[in-house]
């Protein structure tokens, strides 16, 4: 069954450390996975991993795409007492970070567990009780007493720090845990894969696990200019709406079925994001039909995907973020729900299938 594939490969990888530009565990354990498949993979310079699944010449050719990585933290100095300062890596949120359990990643069979301390509850002035602590005063307690006993245990400035990895199945088909940003993206993706293969039709589909979305959302671009895609369709959270803190925010609602984004802006700084091509939106609007599939629709500003800066590749590529909704975002423990997974694997092999040679990227055949 698909869910109990999905669920498997979800679990599974959110308990494989992944820091941005630290994938290796991660990439290693999708290549078996690609390679169960029957599919050959290759690796880039900057450590995305890519597999090609071959198609009829005459289409537009596809990536696909999910990120790999995961945000946290490298250790930024160690005290004399053996106490850990942490540089942050990625959108950490600052005021859910004190007491947080997290894994020091040495190096497979011995990372280190450690917490990141608040300070006794006893001692806390009422002053400090409603102020967030900024991540630069916080330290990892990870049980050493001194900086030579770090040391020895192979922790140095720059070791990766994530949160620690973990697992929690809730109810009805809802999973939390570690960066289900974007394990959730990558167990679809290794799903669609399935799809798209045992269909062996269609266009030219290249499947990309890409490396350091989260630290600065371009390490897709190096596969997408080797790859050179008409197309690019890029998996990964959509922003659920549907808790009490939320409402104000949009409609997507966990389990409600899959989601495409309609327009994306980081607005923090970074003038990008995405406004799908509307080819892109016909597609999967239509697939969504054909499956009776709710597709659900998000549209705001806060966030953005690595597909706005894959999207400007060469002469432009015809670009897309679809995705499963999500509660508590770069959190340590992260909300999706099984069901979404599913019809978003489903969506995806059935919108690539869709692709015929009706098919247009013409921006003057879709004038509203
Ligand atoms: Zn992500």
């Amino acid at each position: 069954m698909m869910k109990d594939r999905l669920r498997k490969l979800l679990c599974e990888m959110m308990m494989i450390p992944g820091l941005s530009g630290h994938e290796g565990r991660v990439r290693r354990y999708l290549k078996e996975r690609l390679e169960e498949l029957g599919l050959s993979t290759r690796t880039d310079m900057l450590g995305n991993l890519i597999a090609t699944i071959d198609g009829d010449p005459a289409l537009p050719s596809v990536m696909l795409f999910t990120h790999m990585d995961q945000l946290g933290f490298v250790v930024r100095k160690i005290e004399p007492d053996g106490f850990i300062r942490l540089e942050r890596l990625g959108g950490v949120p600052e005021r859910a970070l004190a007491s947080q359990a997290v894994l020091l990643c040495v190096g497979e069979g011995r990372d280190r567990p450690g917490i990141i301390a608040n300070k006794s509850h006893h001692a806390t002035a009422p002053e400090e009780k409603y102020k967030v602590v900024p991540y630069m005063d916080l330290y990892v307690d990870a049980g050493f007493g001194s900086a030579a006993e770090v040391r020895a245990a192979g922790i140095d400035i720059g070791t990766p720090i994530i949160y620690r990895p973990a697992v929690m199945e809730l109810g009805g088909d809802r999973i939390a845990g570690t960066a289900a940003d974007d394990r959730a993206g990558c167990a679809v993706l290794v799903e669609a894969a399935r799809a798209i293969a045992e269909a062996k039709a269609g266009p030219m589909v290249h499947i990309v696990f890409s490396v350091q979305e989260e630290f600065n959302l371009r390490g897709a671009v190096t596969a997408a200019q080797v790859l050179m895609p008409d197309i690019a369709i890029q998996l990964d959270l959509i922003l659920a709406s549907d808790t009490p803190d939320m409402g104000y925010r949009g409609e997507v609602r966990l389990g409600g079925g899959p989601a495409m984004s309609l327009y994306s802006f980081h607005g923090r700084g970074t003038l990008n994001g995405t406004i799908p091509h509307p080819a892109m939106v016909s597609l999967f609007e239509e697939a969504a039909g054909r499956l009776s599939l709710p597709l659900q629709r998000s549209a705001h500003t806060g966030a953005l995907t690595d597909s706005s800066y894959v999207q400007l590749v060469g002469g432009g590529v015809a670009s897309i973020d679809l995705g499963f909704p999500m509660r508590y975002t770069h959190s340590s423990l992260e909300l999706c729900d099984l069901n979404d997974l599913e019809g978003l694997t489903r969506l995806l092999a059935a919108g690539i299938g869709g692709i015929d040679s009706t098919f247009s990227l013409d921006r003057d055949d879709h004038i509203r």
